[in-house]
């Protein structure tokens, strides 16, 4: 496998080198475009500098060779040519000490020659330091009547001077630490990822708690703590499942149990009428309670998925609630409760029957959860800011901290479980207020009552 480390290393190595290739190739652009024949000019004035010396020194026997070698431990080669040919050298010794023949110019036509030229330009500046005689500036001069020919060059040896050593060791000291750095940077680039993908690993196997200890303040951080928070809603998402499977199996359970051990008190035959009746009454209502449960969990699971088939019409609220309350008009009376409504004529763009079943849970709740005698008051507001729908009972109320759990699937309020209930109701209501992109607010106070208020933005509401 291409891992990213060794990507990042042999990217990082590829632009080092391709970087000094450039700088290379640019200081040689520069050194053959100005500093070539800058330093053939210095070189050249340095010549005719020495030889008009020369002549100036005493003409004794020595003072010939003397003066070029005290020039020559300055930092010089040299090579002097007369007349004969014959060459004498001041200085490190050349490589090879043959002269072209353009050389020889310099004593018979007293030309200058600039050997540099030709060998600087073959490979870059790399010929500048070529330690042969043909790399060279010649001057002509004449000593004690006679033609000579003054060929000089830099001491390559002593043109690397102390600042080139502090030079090139900072030049390598830049290029360690920053293989080194490089190799540093892709640890720390790569380590969080490895983690990464080892934690997606523990997550596959449904493990969610996997101690990821990433603590950085870049993207890859940023990264990580998405992880940790997908973790965590995993980890919630895994419990509220369980939780769910155990309530349902629960619900499921509690109403088949109960069936099964009436139905078996059934077939006793000395049962009275009324026992029977009482039996058959339960069995009923049992068989109605998981029948409600089945529906209930059918319909959460098609909102859950998005499967359920929304669809949107103008829904006349005023008429829909009238209904609804048509609807349940029997309950009402034998539980002794008053209803009363304000219901002005106002639609919203909806769709028909989910916004039916959010009605009549509330109103189902509101009656259930109320006092005898009790009442209900349904009222329809349309404001600019959309509609509001509010369901206010004077029933039982509901303790503050339990409102926050109101709307969790099988959540039910201690006092409430002696009453029929599946603890799904309000969680398929907001499912559904959800979907009309609407917000649900509840206020109540224990033993007092409470008021569920719908709003509904203009997004979907129609006056
Ligand atoms: P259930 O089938 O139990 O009615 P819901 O989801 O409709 O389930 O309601 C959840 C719980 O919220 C109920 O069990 C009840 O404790 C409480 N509740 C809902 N509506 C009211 C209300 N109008 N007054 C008091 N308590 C309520």
């Amino acid at each position: 496998m291409k891992t990213l480390y060794r990507q990042f290393i042999v990217a990082t190595l590829f632009i080092l080198a391709l970087s000094i290739l450039i700088g290379f190739t640019l200081a040689n652009v520069f050194y053959l475009t100005v500093t070539k024949e800058q330093n053939i000019e210095k070189n050249i004035g340095i010549a005719e500098e020495i030889v008009t010396t020369l002549n100036m020194v005493p003409h004794a026997d020595n003072n010939f060779d003397r003066y070029l070698e005290a020039v020559a431990d300055l930092g010089y080669q040299i090579a002097v040519v007369d007349g004969d040919g014959q060459k004498r050298f001041y200085g490190d010794a050349f490589d090879d000490a043959a002269l072209p023949e353009e050389a020889d110019r310099v004593l018979t036509d007293g030309e200058v020659y600039t050997g540099v030229d030709n060998f600087s330009s073959r490979i870059f500046m790399i010929g500048h330091f070529t330690n042969k005689l043909h790399n060279t500036v010649g001057v002509p001069f004449t000593y004690n009547d006679a033609p000579y020919g003054l060929f000089i060059r830099p001491d390559t040896k002593l043109i690397a001077t102390d600042i080139h050593s502090v030079l090139i060791g900072f030049v390598g000291a830049i290029g360690v630490v920053s293989i080194l750095g490089m190799i540093w940077m892709a640890r720390q680039l790569t380590r969080p990822i490895v983690q990464l993908t080892e934690a997606t690993k523990y997550i596959a196997r449904e493990n969610y708690s996997y101690p990821l200890q990433i603590r950085r303040n870049d993207e890859i951080g940023q990264l990580s703590e998405s992880f940790n928070l997908m973790q965590t809603q995993l980890q919630h998402n895994d419990l509220a499942r369980k939780s769910f499977i155990s309530n349902v199996s629960h619900d499921f359970q509690s109403p088949l149990m109960n069936i099964q051990g009436y139905a078996d008190l059934l077939k006793s035959p000395d049962l009275s009428d009324s026992d029977r009746m009482a039996y058959t009454s339960i069995i009923d209502q049992e068989a109605k309670r998981l029948s409600s449960l089945t529906r209930q969990l059918l319909l959460l699971t098609s909102l859950d998925q998005g499967a359920y088939p929304m669809k949107h019409t103008t829904v006349k609220l005023d008429e829909q609630l009238k209904r609804v309350v048509q609807k349940y008009r029997w309950r009402l009376e034998e539980e002794d409760i008053n209803i009363s409504y304000n219901l002005p004529p106002t639609s919203i763009q909806g769709d028909v029957e989910l916004l039916e079943n959010v009605w009549e849970n509330l109103l189902t709740n509101a009656i259930k959860y109320n006092k005898p005698g009790g009442s209900i008051e349904i009222s329809l507001k349309s404001t600019d800011a959309g509609v509001d729908v509010a369901f206010k009972d004077s029933g039982i109320g509901i303790a503050r901290e339990a409102i926050e759990q109101l709307f969790e699937r099988f959540y039910r309020v201690d006092s409430s479980r002696k009453t029929d209930g599946t603890g799904l109701g309000l969680s398929i209501v907001q499912q559904i207020v959800t979907l009309h992109h609407g917000t649900i607010n509840v206020e109540s106070i224990i033993g007092e009552g409470s008021e569920f208020t719908l709003h509904f933005p203009h997004t979907v509401s129609k006056r």
